[in-house]
C-alpha cells in the first residue's frame, strides 16, 4: 500500500467536488505527475499529510508563511480578534490603519494604501489606476511574469499558466489583450525599441522587480534603473509587483534591495501573514484618485477585514525586528551553497540563482536570465527530483516554474536534512 493512501483516497473525493479537486491549478501537480499530498496541518517550517508523513516545507502557502505555520504571535493575534472583536464589519477599524502604518513605514514609495483580497485584485487595480491617472490604455509586461489572472494580465504569464502550457487563455477577449504588450524579461535594447513607436501609449510599466514566476530569475544589473528611465521618459508609470518580493527579498522589498523607486507598488502574500490580503500603494497624489477621494473606482465588501489586518500587522512586526533579514540571508547561504555542492558532487548541471529568501533551481548548464531560458531547462530531471525529494520528506514547489520559499524558522538541522534528501535525489537525476 502507498504511503499516501489516505492523501489519494482524499484527492479522489475533492475531485467529485472540486474541479480538478483543487481550488488553483498548480496544486493539482499536473506538472510534475502524480498525486498531491493533502494537508492536515502545519507548524513551524514542517507540514503533515492526511496520512501522517511529515515534510520540511519549502513553498510556505507560495511565501506569505515568511515566519512559518501557526507562529504564535500570528495566532495570538488572530486569536484575539476572533473572540474580542468580530471576523467582519465592512465598516472602518483601526486595524487596518495599523497595517497601513506599519506597510508605509517599510515601503517608503508608499504614501498611501488600499487594501484587497487577492494579488490578482491588487495588480488589476494598480492598472486601472495607472490607466486612469495617464488617460492611456495599453501597457507593457515581461513574458514569463505572472501577476494574477485578470484579463488583460494573463497574457504570456508564468507560473501556473506556463505550467499548463496556457500563454494565454481562452476566455480573454483579443480586444482586452491588444492592449497588453508583451517583450522579453532582463531585455533593456528591446524595452528602448518599442518605447521609441509606442511609449507614447503605455500607461504603465509592469515588472516582478525579481522575476519568481518563472523560476527564480533575478534582475540583469541596470534593468530596473532601466525601466524608471523608459518610463520617466515615456510619461508612463512603473509599477512593481511586490505580491512577491514585498517584505521577503527585504523589508522594503525589491525597490529597497535594488534601490529604484516605483510609481506603484503592489503587494500580497506576506502583507495578510497567510490571510487572503493585498495592496496597492504609491504617492497620496497618485493614490487618491481612487474612489472615494477621486474618480475610480474600486471596493470590496471583506477588504481591510480584522482577520487579515491582524495577521498582517503580527507577521510585518516580526519581520520588523533586528536581525531578521540577516538570519534569512544566512539560512539562504547556505541552502544555496548546499545544492551546488550536492549537485556538483554528482555530476548534475544545474543553476541556483537566490534573492534573499527566494531560490530558484534549474537543471541547466546555461545561466536562466528570462522565460525562454527557463522553459529550456530540462524538465524530466525536475521531476525526478521533486518526487524522490517528496519521498524523503522535503516538499518543494511543484512546477520547474515556481520559487523556494525560505522561512525564518527554517534551521540548519531543516537546511542539512533537505541536502541530504537533494544528493540522493540529483543521484537518482544521473542515472535516469
Ligand atoms: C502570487 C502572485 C500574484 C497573484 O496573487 P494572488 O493572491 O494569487 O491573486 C501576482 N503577482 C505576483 C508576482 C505573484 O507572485
Amino acid at each position: 500500500m502507498s504511503y499516501r493512501a489516505k492523501s489519494e483516497r482524499a484527492f479522489e473525493a475533492a475531485r467529485q467536488f472540486l474541479v480538478g479537486g483543487v481550488n488553483s491549478p498548480v496544486r493539482a501537480y499536473q506538472a510534475v505527475g502524480g498525486v498531491p499530498p493533502v494537508i492536515a496541518s502545519g507548524r513551524g517550517c514542517r507540514i503533515q499529510d492526511v496520512d501522517g508523513n511529515e515534510y520540511i516545507d519549502w513553498v510556505g502557502s507560495w511565501g506569505p508563511l515568511i515566519v512559518g505555520h501557526r507562529h504564535p504571535d500570528v495566532v495570538a493575534a488572530l486569536r484575539q480578534v476572533i473572540e474580542e472583536r468580530g471576523v467582519s464589519f465592512g465598516a472602518p477599524t483601526e486595524l487596518e490603519t495599523e497595517l497601513a502604518s506599519r506597510v508605509v513605514e517599510a515601503v517608503p514609495s508608499i504614501e498611501r494604501i488600499r487594501f484587497v483580497n487577492s494579488g490578482t485584485e491588487a495588480t488589476m487595480s494598480a492598472i486601472r489606476l495607472a490607466r486612469g491617472a495617464t488617460g492611456r490604455d495599453a501597457i507593457l509586461k515581461f513574458e514569463g511574469c505572472y501577476h494574477g489572472h485578470s484579463d488583460g494580465l494573463l497574457v504570456e504569464a508564468g507560473s501556473g499558466a506556463a505550467t499548463l502550457g496556457h500563454p494565454n487563455s481562452p476566455g480573454v477577449p483579443e480586444a482586452i489583450s491588444a492592449l497588453t504588450a508583451v517583450l522579453p524579461y532582463n531585455d533593456l535594447e528591446r524595452v528602448r525599441e518599442f518605447g521609441e513607436q509606442h511609449g507614447e501609449r503605455i500607461a504603465a510599466i509592469l515588472v516582478e522587480p525579481v522575476a519568481g514566476n518563472m523560476g527564480l530569475v533575478l534582475p540583469e544589473p541596470g534593468y530596473l534603473e532601466g525601466l524608471r528611465e523608459c518610463c520617466d521618459r515615456w510619461g508612463s508609470l512603473l509599477v512593481f509587483d511586490e505580491v512577491m518580493t514585498g517584505f521577503r527579498v527585504a523589508r522594503g522589498g525589491a525597490q529597497e534591495r535594488w534601490g529604484v523607486r516605483p510609481d506603484l507598488t503592489v503587494l500580497g502574500k506576506i502583507v495578510g501573514g497567510g490571510l487572503p490580503v493585498a495592496a496597492y500603494g504609491g504617492p497620496a497624489t497618485l493614490m487618491d484618485q481612487i474612489s472615494p477621494a477621486g474618480p475610480i473606482y474600486q471596493a470590496g465588501t471583506l477588504s481591510g477585514n480584522p482577520l487579515g489586518m491582524a495577521a498582517g500587522c503580527a507577521t510585518l512586526d516580526l519581520v520588523a525586528r533586528p536581525g531578521f533579514y540577516e538570519g534569512l540571508e544566512e539560512t539562504g547561504r547556505a541552502f544555496e551553497e548546499g545544492l551546488r555542492e550536492a549537485a556538483a558532487s554528482n555530476g548534475v548541471p544545474v543553476q541556483v540563482n537566490r534573492a534573499g529568501a527566494m531560490l530558484g533551481l534549474f537543471f541547466s548548464k546555461d545561466p536562466v536570465k528570462d522565460f525562454s531560458r527557463s522553459a529550456a531547462t530540462d524538465d524530466a530531471a525536475f521531476r525526478t527530483f521533486f518526487h524522490s525529494m517528496l519521498e524523503q520528506g522535503v516538499y518543494l514547489p511543484p512546477s520547474r516554474f515556481e520559487t523556494f520559499f525560505l522561512s525564518s524558522v527554517h534551521g540548519p538541522d531543516d537546511i542539512e536534512a533537505t541536502v541530504r534528501a537533494a544528493d540522493v535525489a540529483f543521484g537518482r537525476c544521473r542515472a535516469s
